[in-house]
């Protein structure tokens, strides 16, 4: 449950009594998401990771805090369905836009754009709250089709990370929606 109200005026309001429909599944909080435990965050490149935070894999859509330590790179990749971004530290991009992010910064890349991510040498790491609709298609130096990554490769890289981390892979399973 909730804490318990002291002073505020909302105090003696009841919460609803059956907050879940039958068929509805429940709730996700995860405490202290952009965590500095290095652990939970997966490889995705060589130089950066993600924590998975939520997974759809009815939506092909999840969750993450996206993470680079130092200068880092998610290769150019095209996306038929739309991104949604938050920064909480760091300083990152991409390399076709003309602004780049620092924290509090929010960012929303149209379907139907390529682009390539870049995290730049900054006392604080990245971190980015993404909230990512599936494929990734990775695009070649001619801007050709060179393979994907959809919300089921991400389950397979994050659930080997947390086997191997001692997690275990249903800790990723907990994360679905
Ligand atoms: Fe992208």
């Amino acid at each position: 449950m909730v804490d318990k109200a002291n002073s505020e005026f909302w105090k003696n309001i009841a919460p609803i009594a059956k907050p879940f429909k039958p068929d509805a599944l429940p709730e996700a909080y995860i405490h202290d998401a952009p965590s500095d435990d290095e652990r939970l965050y997966v490889p995705f490149t060589a130089t950066v990771s993600s924590r998975p935070l939520w997974i759809s894999p009815t939506q092909n859509k999840w969750c993450d805090i996206l993470m680079a330590k130092r200068a880092g790179l998610v290769n150019r990749h095209y996306h038929p369905h739309e991104v949604f971004a938050y920064t909480i530290s760091g300083r990152w991009g991409y390399l076709e836009h003309d602004w780049t992010a620092t924290k509090g910064d929010f960012v929303y890349e149209t379907p139907g754009e390529g682009h390539t991510l870049v995290a730049f040498d900054h006392p604080e790491p990245m971190r980015v709250f993404f909230i990512v609709t599936g494929p990734l298609i990775w695009l070649d130096e001619n801007g050709e089709a060179d393979g994907y990554f959809d919300v089921h490769s991400y389950i397979e890289m994050c659930k080997a990370h947390y086997e191997k981390i001692g997690l275990g892979a249903q800790a990723i399973e907990k994360l679905y929606r």
